[in-house]
């Protein structure tokens, strides 16, 4: 290589000598660019460090002006450091003042400088700073001295992060090494946590990184990714999905980049340039992180995560660390960060400690979302590059109201969301001293509070909330959880749990509502082009019994010699409810034939949520034992709005005359055949929808457990005649459409009621 002298590995080998003298942070860099540059037979070596205030200060030099050290500070945006450091890629040139980005800076003194080669510094795609080198003479630096200043970054990186330079900053202009970070994400799961940060993957931290035996290193290496390869085979061959909830897709392009030619020969590189093997997988995967945080497509973006999974995989085949074997020692108040999760493996945490999770990626119907919920558990998701800017045991705050995460918050914002939080528990308390009252309105009506669950973690909320029982069982919850299709017997399982939690209080099981925006990862996805609208629920029961009468028949005998409620999602027509009855009569001949005993009681009902039963209820109300009304589809039916999607979801309001409409008809009906009638959908978890939805003659809910506090609270004081006198006139009158959540708010004020 020309220019070299005695090659990058006699370099780190000096670097490492340097590393161990116990001298002054100043003397080690200054040391570090002397060595570099003779190494690298370079008039100049310096190194800008990036601070706090988001611009890079020159911090050691070898052959430009000494005086301009801690004096020249450079943008972002400004000069060919700042655009190595933006763009986070090296850049190579022989005539850099011909460069557009070139900036003159006169007390360093490198007019008579031609050449530039500058690279990141990098750590975990974060960028900390940039190491330069330059020339008189115009040269292109070889592609050997490129990977030999990367690899040399290294070194820097570690200093950098080490917070050993933190000593020589100006209060203010610290090194970015531990910024506060404030970000804005989507709310997962509602609630505010302060706590620590716990790394779901903890970041492998490389120690040794300076290789004593190239070949020994290169034999490591070799090794690991002859049996990374095995690994990924056998899970891909064994068809399962591995402890991560990894999905077949995600295996395929696992097994497609372990045979990548360019990762590999990227990886050998930097260990024959005398890195040890783990060091060299870290710097690939370090650049590799640097372009994924740039990347905006999406599907490119996906790919280098996988990458990104693939490199940590085998960062731990090298380092012999099990995965994620931290989950038993939780700190109090542990706050989860990670770039994405399946739900088993929030599952897995101790429930105690968890407060919040953190995630890159993640939608608010995510599997892991529902089982945030289910906890209890603040969570916001799309928070970028979460995982490479929070260190273990960083303070962070998950507002799970606004979707803000706060890495390592200023001390006025966490007095702030700890004033925010104490409130909250405050308000806790003052619910929980309801718990136990019966919900009989001012005006003496009975009203019957009622959870919706799916999950055995939600169990423990009936007793918690003092509900009157499960009003909605969302039994697609179990599959969508799972990593295979739940069999007959783990399904009778769970029925059976949740009848024995339940006891003497009600359960109303809906069977499967799969398909739309509810996903199973191990069922062979039909492309539609509006799964909503699509073959889901109910019209892939009846398509596909044999799911269904499983499901019917789990169900039947969990609730041997009990009640047992049933209803089925998405009934468009009443011939679908005839038919789904016709299965369920036909699994009670089956079992009864073979002898079993069959529940006490059962009462089978129909799920409004699709507006053409609006105009059929008359001839389903007499077939039915009950009506459950799923607000959440029905509006979106309705108005036409895909409930998952922000731009449209919020344009039209339930609370208005055309939908209040819709739902006091269900109720009149309801009423008129002397059918109960429940609304289990999100509007009854709101304390206006609620206020409302009594108002026009619902007297059964079923809400999210923790909305059973505040709804249980209003009720109490509400005046129903009242509220019926204001409300009728509102959805009677064609006027009155768009003011009718603007009119209850003002009698909800008036009436002294909180909402
Ligand atoms: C609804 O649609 O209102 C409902 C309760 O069902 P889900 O939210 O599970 O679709
Ligand atoms: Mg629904």
């Amino acid at each position: 290589m020309r220019g070299a002298l005695g090659g990058p590995r006699v370099l780190l080998r000096r670097l490492r000598e340097v590393m161990a003298e116990p001298v002054s942070a100043q003397e080690r860099l200054d040391k570090i660019v002397m060595l570099i540059a003779a190494n690298m037979v370079a008039e100049v070596c310096s190194v800008y460090v990036l601070r706090v205030d988001g611009t890079l200060e020159l911090y050691a030099t070898e052959g430009l002006n000494r005086e301009a050290v801690h004096i020249t500070v450079m943008r972002m945006d400004e000069g060919l450091v700042g655009l190595v450091a933006s763009q986070a890629n090296a850049i190579n040139l022989p005539d850099a003042q011909s460069h557009p980005a070139y900036s003159y800076r006169p007390e360093t003194g490198e007019e008579i400088y031609h050449s530039f080669l500058g690279v990141p510094i990098l750590r975990a795609g974060n960028t900390l700073g940039v190491l330069v080198v330059q020339n008189r003479a115009h040269r292109t630096y070889s592609e050997e001295e490129v990977e030999a200043l990367q690899t040399t970054s290294m070194v820097l990186a570690e200093m950098i992060a080490s917070g050993e330079l933190t000593a020589l900053a100006q209060p203010g202009a610290e090194p970015a090494v531990h910024p506060r970070r404030h970000d804005t994400g989507v709310v997962l799961s509602e609630g505010i946590a302060l706590g620590h940060v716990v790394l779901h993957e903890p970041r492998i931290v490389v120690e040794n990184f300076i290789a004593d035996d190239v070949q020994k290193e290169m034999k490591r290496l070799d090794d690991a990714i002859a049996s990374l390869r095995a690994d990924v085979d056998s899970l891909l061959e064994r068809g399962e999905m591995a402890d991560g909830g990894e999905h077949r897709e995600v295996l395929e392009a696992y097994r497609m980049f372990a045979h990548d030619r360019g990762w590999l020969t990227r990886m050998r590189e930097a260990v024959m340039s005398g890195l040890t093997a783990e060091a060299g997988v870290e710097r690939v995967q370090s650049d590799t992180r640097a372009r994924m945080l740039r990347q905006t497509d999406p599907y490119i973006r996906e790919r280098l995560h996988d990458l990104d999974d693939l490199a940590n995989r085998l960062m731990r085949q090298l380092m012999g660390i099990e995965h994620a074997p931290h989950k038993d020692q939780l700190p109090e108040n542990a706050i989860v960060v990670a770039r994405a999760m399946g739900p088993a493996a929030l599952l897995d945490y101790d429930r105690k400690r968890l407060r919040g999770l953190v995630l890159e990626e993640g939608g608010p119907t995510s599997h892991v979302a529902i089982v945030a919920r289910a906890l209890g558990i603040a969570a916001v998701g799309q928070i970028e590059n979460a995982t490479g800017i929070a260190e273990t045991g960083d303070p962070i705050i998950v507002d799970g109201i606004g979707g803000e995460v706060y890495i390592r918050p200023a001390p006025d914002i966490e007095n702030a969301y700890a004033e925010r939080a104490r409130l909250r528990a405050r308000k806790q308390a003052q619910y929980r001293a309801l718990r136990d009252r019966p919900c009989v309105t001012k005006d003496g009506e009975q009203i019957s509070l009622l959870i919706n669950a799916g999950l055995l973690v939600d169990l423990p909320q009936i007793e918690e909330s003092g509900a009157a029982g499960i009003g909605l069982f969302r039994t697609e919850l179990q599959f969508m959880v799972a990593t295979t299709m739940p069999r007959i017997g783990e399904q009778l399982a769970l029925y059976r749990s949740v009848l024995d939690a339940a006891g003497k209080r009600p359960v109303t099981f809906r069977t499967l509502d799969i398909g739309g925006d509810k996903v199973l990862p191990y069922m062979r996805n039909v492309e539609e082009e509006n799964p909503a609208l699509g073959w889901r629920a109910i019209r892939l029961g009846l398509d596909r019994p044999g799911l269904m009468r499983g499901q019917v028949r789990a169900l039947l005998r969990a609730a041997s010699g009990r009640a047992l409620k049933l209803m089925f999602p998405m009934v468009a027509a009443v011939e679908e409810f005839d038919q789904a009855k016709a299965l369920v009569e036909n699994e009670l001949t089956h079992l009864r034939r073979h002898g079993h005993t069959l529940p006490e009681r059962i009462e089978i009902g129909a799920m409004v949520e699709v507006p053409s039963l609006l105009f059929q209820l008359e001839e389903l109300l007499p077939r039915v034992d009950f009506l459950s009304v799923g607000s959440n589809d029905l509006i979106q039916f309705f108005y036409a709005i895909d409930r998952g999607n922000t731009r449209v979801s919020d344009r039209f309001d339930p609370i208005s005359a055309p939908a209040l409409r819709a739902f006091r008809q269900i109720a009149d009906s309801a009423r008129k055949h002397k059918k109960p009638v429940t609304l289990c959908g999100e509007l009854a978890s709101k304390p206006i929808g609620a206020l409302v939805l009594v108002a026009m003659g619902y007297r059964s809910l079923s809400l999210t457990p923790s909305a059973i506090g505040p709804v249980k609270a209003l009720l109490l004081d509400l005046d129903t005649r009242k509220a019926a006198a204001m409300l009728a006139p509102l959805i009677d009158s064609p006027s009155g459409s768009v003011h009718v959540r603007k009119k209850v708010e003002e009698f909800a004020a008036a009436e002294g009621l909180v909402l």
